[in-house]
Protein backbone atom coordinates (compact mmCIF):
# COMPACT_ATOMS: atom_id res chain seq x y z
CA UNK A 1 0.00 0.00 0.00
CA UNK A 2 0.93 3.33 -0.67
CA UNK A 3 0.34 6.58 1.10
CA UNK A 4 0.12 10.63 0.64
CA UNK A 5 3.83 12.48 1.63
CA UNK A 6 1.91 14.45 4.19
CA UNK A 7 1.32 10.96 5.86
CA UNK A 8 4.31 9.51 5.64
CA UNK A 9 5.88 13.16 6.95
CA UNK A 10 3.11 12.02 9.81
CA UNK A 11 4.57 8.63 10.66
CA UNK A 12 8.29 9.55 10.20
CA UNK A 13 7.99 12.71 12.74
CA UNK A 14 6.36 10.13 15.26
CA UNK A 15 9.79 8.29 15.26
CA UNK A 16 11.86 11.52 15.17
CA UNK A 17 12.74 12.30 11.71
CA UNK A 18 12.55 15.82 11.48
CA UNK A 19 10.25 17.36 8.61
CA UNK A 20 8.90 21.02 7.95
CA UNK A 21 6.14 22.07 9.84
CA UNK A 22 2.78 21.73 7.83
CA UNK A 23 -0.48 20.48 7.20
CA UNK A 24 -2.83 18.99 5.05
CA UNK A 25 -5.35 20.91 3.11
CA UNK A 26 -8.68 19.53 1.20
CA UNK A 27 -9.37 23.45 0.38
CA UNK A 28 -8.20 26.24 -0.42
CA UNK A 29 -9.61 28.33 2.20
CA UNK A 30 -7.53 25.36 4.46
CA UNK A 31 -4.69 25.71 2.50
CA UNK A 32 -5.43 29.84 3.48
CA UNK A 33 -5.25 28.93 7.48
CA UNK A 34 -2.71 26.41 7.12
CA UNK A 35 -0.67 29.27 5.85
CA UNK A 36 -1.60 31.83 7.83
CA UNK A 37 -0.68 29.27 10.97
CA UNK A 38 3.30 28.62 10.26
CA UNK A 39 3.37 32.42 10.72
CA UNK A 40 6.00 32.96 7.81
CA UNK A 41 7.24 32.86 4.79
CA UNK A 42 7.88 31.69 2.02
CA UNK A 43 4.95 29.00 2.09
CA UNK A 44 5.63 25.49 -0.37
CA UNK A 45 2.42 24.32 -1.56
CA UNK A 46 2.57 20.90 -2.71
CA UNK A 47 0.36 18.36 -4.75
CA UNK A 48 -0.21 15.41 -2.74
CA UNK A 49 -0.60 11.97 -5.24
CA UNK A 50 1.21 8.78 -4.81
CA UNK A 51 3.23 9.65 -8.00
CA UNK A 52 7.05 11.43 -7.66
CA UNK A 53 8.03 13.86 -10.19
CA UNK A 54 5.05 16.88 -9.17
CA UNK A 55 7.98 19.32 -8.79
CA UNK A 56 8.69 18.96 -12.78
CA UNK A 57 5.04 18.55 -13.64
CA UNK A 58 4.38 21.92 -12.34
CA UNK A 59 2.81 20.42 -8.31
CA UNK A 60 5.10 21.98 -6.16
CA UNK A 61 6.06 26.06 -5.85
CA UNK A 62 6.59 28.34 -3.55
CA UNK A 63 4.16 31.27 -2.47
CA UNK A 64 5.58 34.33 -0.65
CA UNK A 65 1.92 35.43 0.29
CA UNK A 66 -1.38 34.68 1.03
CA UNK A 67 -3.26 36.72 -0.90
CA UNK A 68 -2.02 38.54 -3.58
CA UNK A 69 -5.02 40.94 -3.93
CA UNK A 70 -4.22 42.12 0.21
CA UNK A 71 -0.34 42.23 -0.48
CA UNK A 72 -0.63 44.03 -3.98
CA UNK A 73 2.74 43.36 -6.11
CA UNK A 74 3.58 39.76 -5.02
CA UNK A 75 2.19 37.40 -7.96
CA UNK A 76 2.96 34.04 -6.06
CA UNK A 77 0.42 33.46 -3.33
CA UNK A 78 -1.09 31.02 -1.56
CA UNK A 79 -4.91 31.29 -2.59
CA UNK A 80 -3.86 31.52 -6.53
CA UNK A 81 -1.52 28.63 -6.13
CA UNK A 82 -3.78 26.54 -4.50
CA UNK A 83 -6.60 26.83 -6.44
CA UNK A 84 -4.27 26.18 -9.31
CA UNK A 85 -3.14 22.94 -8.16
CA UNK A 86 -5.99 21.86 -6.51
CA UNK A 87 -8.65 20.03 -8.79
CA UNK A 88 -5.91 19.70 -11.35
CA UNK A 89 -4.72 16.69 -13.55
CA UNK A 90 -1.02 16.45 -12.65
CA UNK A 91 1.11 15.00 -15.07
CA UNK A 92 4.77 13.67 -14.15
CA UNK A 93 6.79 11.01 -15.68
CA UNK A 94 5.16 8.53 -12.76
CA UNK A 95 1.54 9.06 -13.92
CA UNK A 96 1.22 8.58 -17.32
CA UNK A 97 -0.50 10.64 -19.83
CA UNK A 98 -3.67 11.03 -18.34
CA UNK A 99 -1.71 12.43 -14.98
CA UNK A 100 -3.37 12.26 -11.70
CA UNK A 101 -6.33 14.29 -10.27
CA UNK A 102 -5.13 16.48 -7.49
CA UNK A 103 -7.50 16.01 -4.21
CA UNK A 104 -5.36 17.38 -1.55
CA UNK A 105 -2.14 19.73 -0.66
CA UNK A 106 0.10 19.87 1.52
CA UNK A 107 0.96 23.16 3.51
CA UNK A 108 4.74 23.70 4.39
CA UNK A 109 6.81 26.20 5.82
CA UNK A 110 9.84 27.04 2.92
CA UNK A 111 13.39 25.96 3.80
CA UNK A 112 16.39 27.22 3.10
CA UNK A 113 18.43 24.53 1.44
CA UNK A 114 22.04 24.40 1.56
CA UNK A 115 22.14 20.59 0.10
CA UNK A 116 20.11 18.49 -1.19
CA UNK A 117 20.56 14.81 -0.87
CA UNK A 118 18.73 11.41 -0.96
CA UNK A 119 18.13 8.67 1.85
CA UNK A 120 15.84 5.50 1.04
CA UNK A 121 15.56 2.13 2.54
CA UNK A 122 14.35 -1.02 0.66
CA UNK A 123 13.89 -3.95 0.91
CA UNK A 124 16.63 -6.26 -1.44
CA UNK A 125 14.90 -9.56 -1.53
CA UNK A 126 18.12 -11.23 -3.62
CA UNK A 127 19.67 -10.58 -0.23
CA UNK A 128 16.66 -10.72 2.00
CA UNK A 129 17.76 -7.53 3.71
CA UNK A 130 17.23 -4.26 4.08
CA UNK A 131 19.57 -2.16 2.02
CA UNK A 132 19.99 1.78 3.08
CA UNK A 133 20.60 4.09 0.05
CA UNK A 134 22.56 7.46 0.26
CA UNK A 135 23.47 9.96 -2.60
CA UNK A 136 24.78 13.21 -2.35
CA UNK A 137 22.38 13.71 -5.83
CA UNK A 138 19.64 14.37 -4.16
CA UNK A 139 16.60 16.65 -5.94
CA UNK A 140 17.13 14.56 -8.82
CA UNK A 141 15.28 11.20 -10.38
CA UNK A 142 17.66 8.36 -7.93
CA UNK A 143 16.84 6.05 -11.42
CA UNK A 144 19.00 8.40 -13.67
CA UNK A 145 21.58 9.09 -11.00
CA UNK A 146 21.83 4.73 -10.24
CA UNK A 147 22.06 4.53 -14.41
CA UNK A 148 24.60 7.47 -15.37
CA UNK A 149 26.51 7.32 -12.18
CA UNK A 150 26.46 4.18 -9.90
CA UNK A 151 29.31 5.04 -8.12
CA UNK A 152 27.56 8.29 -6.23
CA UNK A 153 25.34 5.78 -4.56
CA UNK A 154 26.42 4.47 -1.25
CA UNK A 155 24.92 1.36 0.12
CA UNK A 156 25.04 -0.49 3.09
CA UNK A 157 22.95 -4.06 3.91
CA UNK A 158 21.67 -4.28 7.42
CA UNK A 159 21.74 -7.75 8.76
CA UNK A 160 18.58 -8.64 10.13
CA UNK A 161 20.23 -10.72 13.46
CA UNK A 162 21.68 -7.72 15.03
CA UNK A 163 20.28 -4.63 12.97
CA UNK A 164 21.06 -0.62 11.87
CA UNK A 165 23.85 -0.24 14.45
CA UNK A 166 25.26 3.76 14.97
CA UNK A 167 28.18 2.58 12.87
CA UNK A 168 26.04 2.56 10.24
CA UNK A 169 24.41 5.65 10.58
CA UNK A 170 27.76 7.09 11.15
CA UNK A 171 29.32 6.16 7.66
CA UNK A 172 26.02 7.21 5.81
CA UNK A 173 26.46 10.52 7.58
CA UNK A 174 30.34 10.44 6.23
CA UNK A 175 29.59 9.15 2.97
CA UNK A 176 27.17 12.24 2.54
CA UNK A 177 30.11 14.91 3.91
CA UNK A 178 28.06 16.06 6.39
CA UNK A 179 30.35 17.89 8.98
CA UNK A 180 29.49 19.06 12.61
CA UNK A 181 25.76 19.85 13.50
CA UNK A 182 24.94 18.33 10.34
CA UNK A 183 26.81 15.18 10.79
CA UNK A 184 24.80 14.86 14.40
CA UNK A 185 21.68 15.38 13.13
CA UNK A 186 22.32 13.16 10.17
CA UNK A 187 22.97 9.96 12.44
CA UNK A 188 20.32 11.20 14.40
CA UNK A 189 18.05 11.40 11.22
CA UNK A 190 18.93 8.23 9.48
CA UNK A 191 18.59 6.11 13.02
CA UNK A 192 15.24 7.54 13.27
CA UNK A 193 14.91 6.62 9.90
CA UNK A 194 15.46 3.20 9.88
CA UNK A 195 13.74 2.71 13.17
CA UNK A 196 10.33 3.87 11.39
CA UNK A 197 11.06 1.63 8.43
CA UNK A 198 11.06 -0.82 10.57
CA UNK A 199 8.33 -1.13 12.79
CA UNK A 200 5.60 0.14 10.41
CA UNK A 201 6.22 -2.67 8.33
CA UNK A 202 7.76 0.16 5.53
CA UNK A 203 8.85 -1.92 1.92
CA UNK A 204 9.84 1.00 0.87
CA UNK A 205 11.23 4.48 2.48
CA UNK A 206 12.43 7.77 -0.22
CA UNK A 207 13.53 10.53 0.75
CA UNK A 208 14.63 12.61 -2.06
CA UNK A 209 15.57 15.49 -1.20
CA UNK A 210 17.13 15.03 1.88
CA UNK A 211 18.36 18.55 3.05
CA UNK A 212 21.10 20.01 4.83
CA UNK A 213 19.40 23.52 6.14
CA UNK A 214 21.41 27.07 5.95
CA UNK A 215 21.52 26.68 9.97
CA UNK A 216 22.83 22.59 9.69
CA UNK A 217 19.68 21.10 10.32
CA UNK A 218 19.18 17.59 8.16
CA UNK A 219 15.27 17.22 7.96
CA UNK A 220 13.33 15.09 5.38
CA UNK A 221 12.10 17.77 2.24
CA UNK A 222 9.56 14.69 0.51
CA UNK A 223 8.52 11.27 2.00
CA UNK A 224 7.68 8.30 0.17
CA UNK A 225 6.77 5.30 2.00
CA UNK A 226 4.95 1.65 0.73
CA UNK A 227 4.22 -1.11 3.02
CA UNK A 228 3.98 -4.69 3.03
CA UNK A 229 0.00 -5.77 2.26
CA UNK A 230 0.51 -8.67 4.28
CA UNK A 231 1.33 -6.47 7.52
CA UNK A 232 -0.96 -4.09 7.22
CA UNK A 233 -3.05 -5.84 10.24
CA UNK A 234 -0.57 -4.82 12.64
CA UNK A 235 -0.76 -1.34 11.63
CA UNK A 236 -4.86 -0.61 11.75
CA UNK A 237 -3.50 3.29 11.55
CA UNK A 238 -1.65 2.87 8.70
CA UNK A 239 -4.72 1.06 7.06
CA UNK A 240 -6.04 4.26 7.83
CA UNK A 241 -4.50 6.20 5.72
CA UNK A 242 -5.26 4.18 2.73
CA UNK A 243 -6.73 6.72 -0.03
CA UNK A 244 -8.80 4.91 -2.43
CA UNK A 245 -9.26 7.96 -5.08
CA UNK A 246 -5.60 6.98 -5.54
CA UNK A 247 -5.93 3.32 -6.71
CA UNK A 248 -7.04 1.73 -9.67
CA UNK A 249 -10.80 1.55 -9.81
CA UNK A 250 -11.01 -2.40 -11.34
CA UNK A 251 -8.01 -3.67 -8.47
CA UNK A 252 -10.61 -2.25 -5.59
CA UNK A 253 -13.40 -3.82 -7.99
CA UNK A 254 -11.56 -6.94 -8.30
CA UNK A 255 -10.83 -7.40 -4.26
CA UNK A 256 -14.10 -6.32 -3.50
CA UNK A 257 -14.82 -10.04 -5.12
CA UNK A 258 -12.12 -11.38 -3.57
CA UNK A 259 -10.39 -11.82 -6.98
CA UNK A 260 -6.82 -10.59 -7.54
CA UNK A 261 -6.44 -8.60 -10.45
CA UNK A 262 -3.39 -6.46 -11.42
CA UNK A 263 -3.61 -4.08 -14.36
CA UNK A 264 -0.79 -4.05 -16.70
CA UNK A 265 -0.07 -2.38 -19.90
CA UNK A 266 -0.27 -4.47 -22.62
CA UNK A 267 -3.42 -6.06 -25.05
CA UNK A 268 -4.22 -10.00 -23.98
CA UNK A 269 -6.48 -10.06 -21.04
CA UNK A 270 -5.70 -13.17 -18.87
CA UNK A 271 -8.40 -15.00 -16.97
CA UNK A 272 -6.60 -17.83 -15.00
CA UNK A 273 -7.17 -19.75 -11.84
CA UNK A 274 -4.09 -20.08 -9.57
CA UNK A 275 -1.84 -17.53 -8.98
CA UNK A 276 0.93 -19.69 -10.68
CA UNK A 277 -0.63 -20.63 -13.15
CA UNK A 278 -1.69 -17.08 -14.06
CA UNK A 279 2.29 -15.87 -13.75
CA UNK A 280 2.88 -18.75 -16.14
CA UNK A 281 0.30 -17.53 -18.14
CA UNK A 282 1.51 -14.05 -18.23
CA UNK A 283 5.24 -15.41 -19.16
CA UNK A 284 4.21 -17.54 -22.02
CA UNK A 285 2.41 -14.51 -23.53
CA UNK A 286 5.41 -12.67 -23.86
CA UNK A 287 7.14 -15.84 -24.39
CA UNK A 288 5.20 -15.53 -28.03
CA UNK A 289 5.22 -11.62 -28.26
CA UNK A 290 2.48 -10.74 -26.72
CA UNK A 291 2.03 -8.43 -23.44
CA UNK A 292 -0.66 -9.61 -21.02
CA UNK A 293 -3.01 -6.48 -20.15
CA UNK A 294 -2.94 -7.76 -16.78
CA UNK A 295 -2.55 -10.79 -13.72
CA UNK A 296 -6.37 -12.26 -12.60
CA UNK A 297 -6.42 -15.11 -10.57
CA UNK A 298 -9.97 -16.24 -10.00
CA UNK A 299 -8.95 -18.49 -7.39
CA UNK A 300 -9.47 -22.20 -6.99
CA UNK A 301 -13.33 -22.25 -6.92
CA UNK A 302 -14.10 -19.97 -9.63
CA UNK A 303 -18.42 -20.52 -10.30
CA UNK A 304 -20.08 -18.44 -13.19
CA UNK A 305 -20.40 -15.76 -11.21
CA UNK A 306 -16.90 -14.82 -10.60
CA UNK A 307 -16.19 -15.94 -13.84
CA UNK A 308 -18.52 -13.23 -15.13
CA UNK A 309 -16.70 -10.29 -12.23
CA UNK A 310 -13.42 -11.05 -13.35
CA UNK A 311 -14.66 -11.07 -18.02
CA UNK A 312 -16.00 -7.48 -16.45
CA UNK A 313 -12.81 -6.17 -14.59
CA UNK A 314 -10.83 -7.42 -18.20
CA UNK A 315 -12.95 -6.03 -20.39
CA UNK A 316 -13.21 -2.59 -18.58
CA UNK A 317 -9.25 -1.77 -19.80
CA UNK A 318 -9.72 -0.68 -23.34
CA UNK A 319 -6.45 -1.62 -24.33
CA UNK A 320 -7.68 -5.74 -24.19
CA UNK A 321 -8.04 -6.47 -27.47
CA UNK A 322 -8.36 -10.46 -27.01
CA UNK A 323 -8.62 -12.75 -23.98
CA UNK A 324 -6.79 -16.20 -22.88
CA UNK A 325 -8.82 -18.09 -20.48
CA UNK A 326 -6.50 -20.49 -18.90
CA UNK A 327 -7.96 -23.01 -16.46
CA UNK A 328 -7.03 -26.07 -14.81
CA UNK A 329 -9.60 -28.13 -13.24
CA UNK A 330 -8.23 -29.50 -10.03
CA UNK A 331 -11.05 -28.65 -7.62
CA UNK A 332 -13.33 -26.97 -9.91
CA UNK A 333 -14.88 -28.80 -13.01
CA UNK A 334 -13.81 -27.76 -16.21
CA UNK A 335 -17.87 -28.42 -17.54
CA UNK A 336 -18.64 -25.83 -14.81
CA UNK A 337 -16.19 -23.24 -15.87
CA UNK A 338 -17.31 -23.63 -19.28
CA UNK A 339 -20.91 -23.15 -18.30
CA UNK A 340 -19.71 -19.39 -16.54
CA UNK A 341 -17.45 -18.45 -19.35
CA UNK A 342 -20.57 -19.33 -21.95
CA UNK A 343 -22.97 -17.44 -19.68
CA UNK A 344 -20.55 -14.43 -18.95
CA UNK A 345 -20.40 -14.02 -22.68
CA UNK A 346 -23.32 -13.81 -23.12
CA UNK A 347 -24.06 -11.13 -20.18
CA UNK A 348 -21.44 -9.49 -20.95
CA UNK A 349 -21.79 -9.36 -24.93
CA UNK A 350 -18.09 -9.70 -25.43
CA UNK A 351 -16.59 -7.92 -29.02
CA UNK A 352 -12.92 -9.19 -28.30
CA UNK A 353 -11.99 -12.88 -29.13
CA UNK A 354 -11.90 -15.52 -26.41
CA UNK A 355 -8.97 -17.67 -26.36
CA UNK A 356 -10.19 -20.66 -24.06
CA UNK A 357 -8.29 -23.62 -22.84
CA UNK A 358 -9.35 -25.77 -20.40
CA UNK A 359 -7.27 -28.68 -18.65
CA UNK A 360 -8.17 -31.05 -16.20
CA UNK A 361 -11.20 -32.79 -14.83
CA UNK A 362 -13.98 -33.15 -17.43
CA UNK A 363 -12.27 -30.90 -20.24
CA UNK A 364 -13.86 -32.85 -22.65
CA UNK A 365 -17.58 -32.24 -21.61
CA UNK A 366 -16.32 -28.54 -21.07
CA UNK A 367 -15.33 -28.49 -25.12
CA UNK A 368 -18.21 -29.92 -25.79
CA UNK A 369 -20.16 -27.22 -24.22
CA UNK A 370 -18.42 -24.47 -25.32
CA UNK A 371 -18.46 -26.00 -29.73
CA UNK A 372 -21.84 -26.10 -29.14
CA UNK A 373 -22.62 -22.88 -27.48
CA UNK A 374 -23.30 -21.00 -30.81
CA UNK A 375 -20.61 -18.58 -29.82
CA UNK A 376 -17.82 -17.73 -31.15
CA UNK A 377 -14.83 -19.03 -28.97
CA UNK A 378 -10.73 -19.84 -30.22
CA UNK A 379 -10.62 -23.20 -28.93
CA UNK A 380 -7.36 -24.35 -27.71
CA UNK A 381 -5.28 -27.56 -27.51
CA UNK A 382 -2.82 -26.53 -25.35
CA UNK A 383 -0.98 -23.76 -22.86
CA UNK A 384 1.71 -22.96 -26.24
CA UNK A 385 -1.60 -22.78 -28.40
CA UNK A 386 -4.04 -20.69 -26.23
CA UNK A 387 -0.82 -18.18 -25.86
CA UNK A 388 0.05 -18.24 -29.49
CA UNK A 389 -4.15 -18.47 -30.62
CA UNK A 390 -4.24 -15.47 -28.24
CA UNK A 391 -1.16 -12.96 -28.72
CA UNK A 392 -2.41 -13.15 -32.55
CA UNK A 393 -5.48 -12.49 -31.94
CA UNK A 394 -4.63 -9.13 -30.34
CA UNK A 395 -1.95 -8.37 -32.91
CA UNK A 396 -4.61 -8.42 -35.71
CA UNK A 397 -6.85 -5.69 -33.71
P1 LIG B 1 8.68 15.54 -6.22
O1 LIG B 1 9.03 16.38 -7.41
O2 LIG B 1 7.34 14.86 -6.39
O3 LIG B 1 9.75 14.56 -5.86
O4 LIG B 1 8.46 16.55 -4.99
P2 LIG B 1 9.52 17.13 -3.94
O5 LIG B 1 8.87 17.14 -2.62
O6 LIG B 1 10.81 16.43 -4.02
O7 LIG B 1 9.68 18.65 -4.41
C1 LIG B 1 10.35 18.96 -5.63
C2 LIG B 1 11.38 20.04 -5.43
O8 LIG B 1 10.77 21.21 -4.88
C3 LIG B 1 12.47 19.68 -4.42
O9 LIG B 1 13.48 18.90 -4.99
C4 LIG B 1 12.96 21.06 -4.01
O10 LIG B 1 13.95 21.51 -4.89
C5 LIG B 1 11.72 21.94 -4.14
N1 LIG B 1 11.21 22.26 -2.78
C6 LIG B 1 10.35 21.52 -2.04
N2 LIG B 1 10.18 22.09 -0.83
C7 LIG B 1 10.96 23.21 -0.80
C8 LIG B 1 11.25 24.23 0.16
O11 LIG B 1 10.78 24.20 1.31
N3 LIG B 1 12.10 25.23 -0.20
C9 LIG B 1 12.66 25.27 -1.43
N4 LIG B 1 13.47 26.27 -1.73
N5 LIG B 1 12.44 24.35 -2.35
C10 LIG B 1 11.60 23.31 -2.07
MN1 LIG C 1 11.04 14.29 -4.39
Amino acid sequence: MKIHEHQAKELLSRYGVPVPRGHVAFTVKDAINVAKSLGKFPVVVKAQIHAGGRGKGGGVKLARSLDAQQLPGTAEDVRQLASAILGMQLITHQTGPEGKKVGRLLIEEGMDIKRELYAGILLDRSQAKNVFMVSTEGGMEIEKVAAETPEKIVKITIEPATGFQPYHARRLAFALGLEGDAFKSGVKCFTALYKCYENTDASLVEINPLVVTADDRVIALDAKMNFDDNALFRHPDILEMRDLTEENAAEIEASKSNLNYIKLDGKVGCMVNGAGLAMATMDIIKLYGGEPANFLDVGGTASAQTVETGFRIILSDPNVKAILINIFGGIVRCDRVAGGVIEAVKNTGIKVPVVVRLEGTNADIAAKMLSESGLSFIVARDFADGAQKAVKAAAER
